[in-house]
């Protein structure tokens, strides 16, 4: 690429580059970032750079859809800094494969200051017409993605009605390729299931100890002692309840096949996915050569595993009032105190007891596996949030005397009064959180008459 406008260190210093790489997971080549980097310094030379001191940041195996990575992060933060004069990139799907947000991050660089150029797409934003070149470029690349993942789609859809085997071979069946390995060659698609008779049979075996009203445990037991092979990519060779439920539920063992349960929804905005259960876009499928029990067995023991349920109108999906929260933050104290040992944030954990555990014992840099339960740590928190509460008076005084004497001395008292002001807003945030905690904690304490209090005090 040859610049029309020259490189030009700024009066006085040394010209600063901000030089940006990415790969993504599909792409799977490390070697990419630094032929990228290279790739930029190249162009610089032959465009006659002056001398330049460079900067390189990259993200590894993340998609350009995602609009928070590391690295990418790091260069926003940069330029609201105007850390660099320029910054280059290969082209602008490294930065973003995202229409707007690419857009967003390069208007905010030229705002700066900062000079953009993208090599194979030939924006520079010393040039006039760079916003035209850099929108139909976003686009496109916007666009190369959702046409792969259409190509992808289309050849699943293709592969689906010629009863082709998807996704993982189940337990039951054995699957072989329509070109068996050679000498030559690796084996090769498309892949056909048929019924693998000793699997099916175990299966069969266990389909009739549910219908018996069989303990599932014992089930599980039973079908780990046999052996039965379990899906590729599982994490323990033995059967949990949970895996006999699974089996118990598959349907095509009663020759009814499904595929595409869940599909993966992008977000718009963040670029992250999420699965997703679309009831219209399932695809199903009469498999007759793949049954392994008959329809009247399977219903039976479905229904042993029904009448087991103890809740039935639970909402499930995004109608849980719970969804899309993660696990580990579905607490109000979550992350708002940190382990003594370690520092680490205290995160929620576990299901039905629950309590507070170190951040850091997952990533192996902290011993303390202690859990402090969530009831114990709510009731003395919310002690001690009642105490303080009742004491207000001469909070209240010593903050009336701090701000008098403030505003006595009168230095700095735009600095002081934002400092105090951002205390406020944190402690407040931090008490709304604290409210919530009581509030959900035990009924019967005597807790309950927080409120009362409360009111009292206001009177
Ligand atoms: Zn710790």
């Amino acid at each position: 690429m040859r610049l029309r406008t020259p490189l030009e260190a700024p009066n006085g210093r040394i010209l600063k580059v901000g030089e940006y790489a990415r790969y993504s997971t599909e792409e799977q080549n490390p070697r990419s970032i630094p032929d990228q980097f290279a790739y930029s310094e190249k162009v610089l030379s032959e465009n006659n750079a002056p001398d330049y001191e460079k900067t390189q940041l990259s993200d590894a195996e993340l998609s350009g859809e995602l609009v928070s990575r590391p690295g990418i992060d790091r260069l926003r933060r940069g330029i609201a800094r105007r850390e660099w004069d320029l910054i280059i990139v290969e082209d602008s799907s490294r930065l973003y494969r995202h229409e707007t947000e690419c857009m967003v991050l390069v208007e905010e660089a030229v705002d700066e200051g900062i000079r953009v150029i993208c090599i194979n797409d030939f924006v520079d934003t010393a040039e006039p017409d760079w916003r035209e070149r850099l929108h139909d470029a976003a686009r496109h690349h916007a666009q190369t993605n959702k046409y792969t993942s259409h190509r992808i789609k289309r050849t699943h859809e293709a592969l689906w009605n010629l009863q082709a085997g998807l996704g993982k071979c189940r337990q039951g069946y054995s699957r072989r390729a329509s070109y068996p390995a050679t000498d030559r060659e690796p084996e090769r698609g498309p892949f056909f299931d048929s019924v693998n008779p000793t699997e099916a049979a175990m299966i069969k075996t266990a389909y009739e100890m549910v219908a018996a009203g069989d303990d599932l445990a014992l089930v599980a037991d039973w079908l780990s002692k046999q052996g039965l092979r379990k899906c590729s990519g599982a994490k323990y060779s033995d059967y949990s309840v949970k895996n006999v439920i699974d089996l118990i539920r598959r349907t095509i063992h009663r020759a009814f096949d499904t595929y595409r349960n869940k599909v993966s929804e992008k977000k718009l905005r963040t670029g992250k996915s999420r699965q997703r259960h679309r009831p219209e876009k399932v695809l199903t499928r009469e498999m007759p050569h793949l049954r392994v029990v008959s329809d009247s067995l399977w219903y039976a023991a479905n229904r042993m595993i029904d009448s087991r349920r103890r809740k039935t109108n639970v909402p499930s999906g995004d109608d849980h009032p719970l969804a899309n929260i993660p696990r580990d933050s579905r607490f109000p104290l979550t992350k708002l105190f940190v382990c003594d040992i370690c520092g680490n944030k205290m995160w929620s954990d576990g299901r039905n007891e629950g309590g507070y555990r170190c951040g850091g014992v997952r990533s192996e840099c902290c011993w303390n596996k202690a859990t402090a339960l969530r009831d114990c740590v709510h009731k003395k928190i919310s002690e001690v949030v009642v105490r303080e509460l009742l004491s207000l008076d001469s909070t209240l005084d010593i903050l009336v005397e701090r701000i008098n004497s403030v505003l006595r001395s009168e230095r700095d008292y735009e600095r002081q009064s934002l400092k105090l002001r951002n205390q406020v807003q944190k402690l407040t945030e931090e008490c709304e959180r604290l409210g919530e905690a009581v509030a959900k904690g035990k009924r019967d304490d005597p807790l309950e008459t927080l409120l009362n209090l409360l009111v009292k005090k206001e009177q």
